[in-house]
């Protein structure tokens, strides 16, 4: 069988994609009469006008006039969101060597900052950013090592120059990720300062505080009280990293939800992880999920790191998934984001910023397939609101034309095959930037310390 002509998108600022298939999640204001199929996709014309969709129309009913790129039925996709990595840590393989433990993570992630300089920070977060762009991804919320104030403005300089660079081809976002004794410490104010000033999130790490002898998180509340107080005075939302670990015990998703309510704290509060969640008992779970509904918490899961950390010990193979109570989460009504988390670093030395992968891994690995209905918001709409960028993450007229075009059909051929033939647009044009490589990288990171 001869191989399928490649899709020629045109340069030209105003151009039609005739009958492609949307499904239905991703859209916003579907045109009536359009075709559904079988897996709920929508058969669509889109006209794109200078970097907008411009016009949602059923399939065949879009303008005459214009260029007309036949999709013949291919998936087309919004570009997709990735709302959990760690860019700074990122593209230290093979400088950092994991060993697959969460304390190796951090104790080979402070062993590498002295090598943090803003020439090697740039290299790897940019490689990280390209990566992602390539893929379709178009935007990123990265966490921003904040151990000391010293290396959070660090990282923010970094951070602060690609967000500029990368300004409308990935939108990024950063979260400031300290210990939670650091917003009781005497630097949580200039610490609140330096994230408001970048645009940033507050964040922190729950469940690594220090335990009274019962066992007990008996800082905590105090922590997370200052945390949104600060969050509050300045406007901010809240991004934190809970709950890694398989210790029932050191499960604070409660203490979180009521110190939530407790406050008077409007803005939107993202728990990360929540990993032992799926660990405890049904009962435990129902009352988790309904103080977190009260509290109106979100989640987000990091199914492919949390795969390789998770329930690992030498010579024994993991029982455990590793990941939260995704379905329950999402039973309850809850909002459930998917996020691609570390990449080529201390804590996973895999991964490539495709966010495609991402979702598919987290649809396999929570079974969220019977139905597969739903599932696709988690990369796309889901993360989108919750970064607070309604425009992404869906296709609707007015909106950026940031889309992904499949060569599959139907979703099941998207989900078998890996798609590394997609097509991306972002605003209107084709991205045509190859991916990075990993040696080329090594190499310019070896001579900037060489320098
Ligand atoms: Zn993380």
């Amino acid at each position: 069988m001869p191989a399928e002509a490649p899709l020629a998108i045109p340069a030209d600022s105003r151009f039609i994609l005739a009958a492609a298939r949307v499904p239905a999640e991703l859209v916003l204001e579907p045109p009536a009469g359009a075709f559904r199929d079988a897996e709920g996709a929508l058969l669509l014309d889109v006209l794109i006008d200078h970097g907008k969709v411009a016009g949602l129309f059923a399939g065949g009913a879009g303008p005459k006039d214009g260029f007309r790129v036949k999709m013949d039925g291919r998936q087309l996709w919004p570009a997709l969101i990735d709302m959990h990595t760690h860019l700074d840590c990122g593209q230290a393989i093979p400088r950092v060597r994991p060993d697959g433990t969460i304390h190796g993570g951090f104790s080979q992630t402070a062993a590498d900052w002295p090598h943090w300089t803003d020439e090697d920070m740039a290299l790897r977060m940019e490689f990280g950013i390209s990566c992602a762009h390539v893929h379709g991804v178009a935007a990123i919320r990265t966490h921003v090592d904040s151990e000391t104030l010293a290396l959070s403005r660090q990282g923010y300089r970094a951070f602060e120059q690609l967000r500029q660079k990368w300004a409308r081809r990935v939108e990024l976002q950063a979260v400031t990720i300290a210990a939670m004794e650091a917003w009781i410490g005497e630097e949580a104010c200039e610490l609140a300062d330096l994230t408001a000033s970048k645009g940033g999130i507050l964040g922190g790490v729950t469940d690594t505080l220090e335990r009274g002898e019962n066992g007990t998180y008996d800082t905590l509340d105090h922590a997370l009280d200052r945390l949104f107080a600060l969050a509050k005075e300045r406007g901010l939302d809240v991004d934190l990293h809970v709950d890694q670990t398989d210790d029932l015990s050191a499960f604070t998703i409660p203490q979180i939800a009521a110190a939530r309510l407790r406050s008077d704290f409007q803005g939107r509060v993202v728990l990360g992880h929540c990993v032992n969640l799926s660990l405890q008992p049904p009962e435990v779970i129902e009352t988790t999920l309904a103080l977190a509904k009260q509290a109106e918490l979100a989640f987000v899961s990091m199914p492919t790191p949390m795969m390789y950390l998770m329930d690992r010990k030498p010579g024994y193979t993991p029982r455990w998934r590793g990941v939260t109570a995704a379905n329950e989460i999402r039973a309850a009504g809850l909002p459930l984001a998917v996020g691609g988390d570390n990449c080529r670093d201390a804590w996973f030395p895999y991964g490539d910023h495709d966010m495609l992968d991402t979702l598919k891994q987290a649809i396999r690995v929570f079974q969220a397939d019977e139905p597969l209905t739903g599932s696709l918001a988690m990369a796309s709409r889901v993360p989108a609101d919750l970064i607070g960028r309604p425009d992404l993450g869906r296709i609707g007229t007015g909106l950026p034309a940031n889309l992904i075009i499949f060569s599959a059909r139907s979703l099941n051929a998207l989900l078998c095959r890996d798609q590394q033939d997609r097509i991306v647009l972002s605003h209107g044009r084709q991205v045509t930037d190859p991916l990075p490589l990993h040696h080329e990288l090594e190499r310019a990171l070896l001579q900037v310390r060489a320098d």
